[in-house]
């Protein structure tokens, strides 16, 4: 009998041609054919009659063809089959491309279902190259179909009925790894059922309960490892930070931290303290102090006699908490130094040589901090800026540079709460949900490109009196298809220098330019030598200048919410009240509501949901890039309710039984998905 490892050449059905075929999906196991998931359906239960259809839908139509098929050559590799098919209600003309054998399998006399799309009007409708088969037969057609992944040279028909084959191989070998108990309490449909009706739904309701019951099931098993990954870690011991007076630090710094932010930092010195490594995520939106937090968090590791590594994710990122934090630091005796991808070589060398030594305390940088020959003496703890650009592997490839620092990921894209937790499961986090005192709310507008003459006019008056102001394009350079100035950051620069406000200081900045420049204009604008900034995104993540009142966003429904909240985020940073001026032409209703979110709330949060519910979690994650198993079935942006019942079943069941000792087959599967994994 077969079992869920057995090689798909050997399911009755499948064969060596057809087995060859799979394996380029990477299909070997009789387990992976069962789990190749189709992407999406297309439901052709219903017929038409021929004189109903509209001109270019697309439909299914019962005819029975009225003449042998014609075969033509037009030239070489071009041959056509055509045929014309009838029902009581009219005529079909069908045209097929070099499927000759068509010419023979189709029966004059017979009924055949035709599914494509309709051509022509009134007595003469074509279908050029439909899907078809014989009536009655329902695989291509009758029925919800499934549309699989495909690669070159199998078709969806084969892959559909190796599926069949496999299912069918299936029957009374599938063990279903969640408990009876379990699967009544979450109404979940029972295994079979899910992967018969998730490949051949017998209807929409069925299909539903089938990809209920299998997202579920990976969230669950998701969020099981994560929950083990995390005890496991917990096993690990390492010497215990000692207490440290912290007062030198607090009277150092010119403002008393929020509550928030000594919650939080009070959370991180206790892991510390505990003889286990820390593992946290610190969360809190633009603006809530998060550096301060970190700050505090170097300050007690290095007066415990260890060093501490922050990284950034951009150069001018780190070169500015260089720059806002070593003065600090050094006032307080810690020894600083910036490592970035354009520091010099001899400096680099000079500081890889005293970090390796431990004349230096503490080092700020991009992903230089990581790379190769930098070595630490007696690195405690490694803070990571705005996680959610690094890959998990950089964040453990840092890691493993020291005997197991203590970790502080910082994250200023507020990530929707159940994201966090597919993604944070096994992190502790702390969460700084108060923004310092004297900030007001930043007043944000969506408006339309006629209203720009209005928008300078603000610009010039709010520049008048003192302040700064952004403007961020969402491209580099002139894109022929779409000659828009304003698109451009040069461009644009130079259009609102000379026509604009030519009595006013222009600068601009973009992702193209050498750190060196970057950074030169970056400086300009925080020391108010320049009174507009135009930019890229590049100033999205934590460039700080208090003096900078308004952000425009020009084209802004080209941008994400959550990057448009960064984005604002770069204002309202001092005590000026500040703004946010959304400028878009776009009319689709979705984009319009989209952005008005925006001008809505403040919350980062809120707009984090919001933008995972519309547009998915690609956009917080590079694609992969975080390093989880693949989740097939399951949709982070529309799952968010599953999440949290697998999520909270998941702690039920690993309570009651820790070990997952009752449950070997799930503790199988859990292994099995996370021995795929770069979380380990
Ligand atoms: P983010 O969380 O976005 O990284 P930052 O750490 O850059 O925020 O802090 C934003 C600004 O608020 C900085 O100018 C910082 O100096 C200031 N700041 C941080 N904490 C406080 C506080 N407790 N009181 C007043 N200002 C603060
Ligand atoms: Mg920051």
């Amino acid at each position: 009998m077969a079992d869920l490892s057995t090689d798909v050449r050997h399911i009755k059905g499948v064969g060596e041609q057809r087995a060859k075929a799979l394996n380029r999906l990477g299909i070997f196991t009789l387990r992976d054919l069962i789990a190749w998931f189709p992407r999406r359906y297309e439901d052709r239960t219903q017929t038409r009659r021929i004189a109903d259809l509209a001109e270019g839908e697309t439909a299914c139509v019962a005819a029975m063809v009225a003449a042998p098929p014609a075969v033509t050559h037009v030239r070489k590799g071009m041959d056509l089959v055509k045929l014309r098919a009838v029902d009581e209600s009219g005529v079909l003309d069908v045209t097929f491309f070099n499927q000759t054998w068509l010419k023979n399998s189709l029966q004059p006399g017979e009924t055949y279902i035709f599914c494509g799309r309709a051509e022509g009007a009134h007595q003469r409708r074509k279908m050029t190259s439909p899907i078809v088969e014989p009536e009655g037969r329902r695989e291509a057609t009758g029925r919800i179909v499934p549309i699989y992944p495909l690669t070159a040279g199998v078709s969806q028909l084969v892959l559909s009925r190796s599926i069949r084959q496999g299912l069918d191989a299936c029957a009374g070998i599938l063990p279903d790894i969640l408990p009876d108990d379990l699967r009544q309490e979450h109404e979940l449909c029972r295994i079979e059922f899910a992967y018969e009706n998730i490949h051949f739904p017998e209807s929409p309701e069925a299909l539903a309960l089938a990809r209920r019951r299998l997202a579920f099931e990976e969230l669950f098993l998701f969020a099981i490892g994560l929950r083990q990954l995390k005890n496991r870690r917990e096993v690990v011991h390492v010497a215990p930070c000692e207490a440290v007076d912290m007062t030198p630090f607090y009277e150092a710094l010119p403002f008393r931290l929020t509550n928030a932010q000594k919650r939080c930092v009070e959370e991180a010195l206790e892991s510390m303290r505990s003889g286990l490594p820390m593992n946290r995520l610190c969360q809190g939106d633009v603006g809530s102090g998060k550096t301060m937090v970190a700050a505090a968090c170097v300050y007690f590791c290095v007066k415990n006699g260890r060093q501490a590594a922050l990284m950034a994710p951009t150069e001018i990122l780190a070169q500015q908490h260089f720059a806002g934090l070593s003065p600090l630091m050094e006032r307080l005796g810690i020894r600083c130094a910036l490592l970035t991808g354009s520091t010099p070589a001899k400096a680099k060398r000079e500081t890889a040589a005293q970090l390796a030594g431990g004349e230096l305390n503490f080092a700020i940088g991009t992903h230089a901090l990581i790379t190769g020959n930098i070595v630490y003496q007696n690195l405690g703890l490694v803070v990571t800026d705005e996680q959610h650009r690094f890959g998990v592997a950089q964040r453990a490839a840092l890691a493993a540079k020291g005997e197991h620092p203590h970790t502080l990921v910082m994250s200023a894209t507020p990530i929707p709460r159940t994201l966090a937790l597919i993604l944070y499961g096994d992190l502790d986090v702390s969460v700084i949900d108060e923004l310092p005192p004297g900030r007001q709310p930043i007043e944000t507008y969506v408006v339309p490109g006629s209203y720009h003459t209005r928008v300078y006019t603000f610009l010039r008056k709010l520049i008048g009196q003192g302040r700064q102001a952004y403007v961020v394009c969402p491209q580099v350079s002139e894109n022929e298809e779409q000659p828009d100035e304003r698109k451009a950051v040069t461009e644009y620069a130079k259009m609102l220098q000379t026509t604009v406000f030519p009595e006013l200081n222009i600068a601009f900045v973009h992702g193209k330019m050498k750190p060196k420049e970057k950074e030169a204009v970056m400086q300009a604008f925080a020391n108010h030598e320049t009174d507009i900034l135009v930019s890229t995104t590049v100033i999205e993540v934590g460039v700080d200048v208090p003096n900078a009142a308004v952000m425009v966003v020009e084209n802004a429904e080209m941008f994400g919410l959550s990057q448009l909240h960064q984005l604002r985020g770069r204002v309202g940073r001092g005590k000026h009240q500040s703004y946010c001026i959304l400028i878009s032409d776009n009319r689709n209703e979705e984009t319009r509501q989209r952005l008005k979110v925006m001008a809505k709330t403040a919350d980062g949060f809120k707009i984090a949901e919001e933008d995972l519910r519309l547009r998915g979690p690609g956009d917080f994650f590079g694609e992969r890039q975080h390093g989880l198993p693949g989740l097939k079935v399951a949709d982070l942006g529309c799952d968010t309710k599953l999440l949290q019942e697998a999520q909270g079943a998941a702690d039920a069941l690993l309570f009651k039984d820790p070990s997952l000792g009752l449950y070997p087959a799930l503790a199988e599967r859990v292994d099995l998905l996370f021995s795929q994994s770069t979380l380990n």
